[in-house]
């Protein structure tokens, strides 16, 4: 069955996509996972660079307590799991790209 569970946004029925807690490029390449929905996933990336995951986000506990994520949870539980959100990225990642 392809239906899985985003450790995230909590939702159900979503494709999920693996999730290094410590970036590779931090050496989180052998460290804890997660599974989390391909919106999750890149407004994770979008929000953060792999320093600050490695260094202050890197559980589920620490993202789901992050004030930018707690906007994005509440906004992303109410979307159905079969949609794929356009996602807003924040100033220093435009910046970057
Ligand atoms: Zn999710
Ligand atoms: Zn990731």
């Amino acid at each position: 069955m392809d239906v899985n569970h985003c450790e995230l946004c909590k939702r159900d029925g979503v494709k999920t996509t693996i999730h290094h807690l410590v970036p590779r490029e931090m050496g989180g390449n052998y460290g804890p996972k997660a599974d989390l929905c391909i919106p999750c996933h890149k407004q994770i990336h979008a929000l953060f660079t792999n320093e600050q995951l490695a260094a202050n986000l890197s559980t589920i506990e620490q993202l789901e307590a992050n004030d930018e994520m707690q906007k994005y949870l509440k906004w992303i539980k109410k979307q159905p799991p079969t949609v794929l959100p356009k996602l807003k990225k924040s100033k220093q990642m435009r910046k970057k790209h």
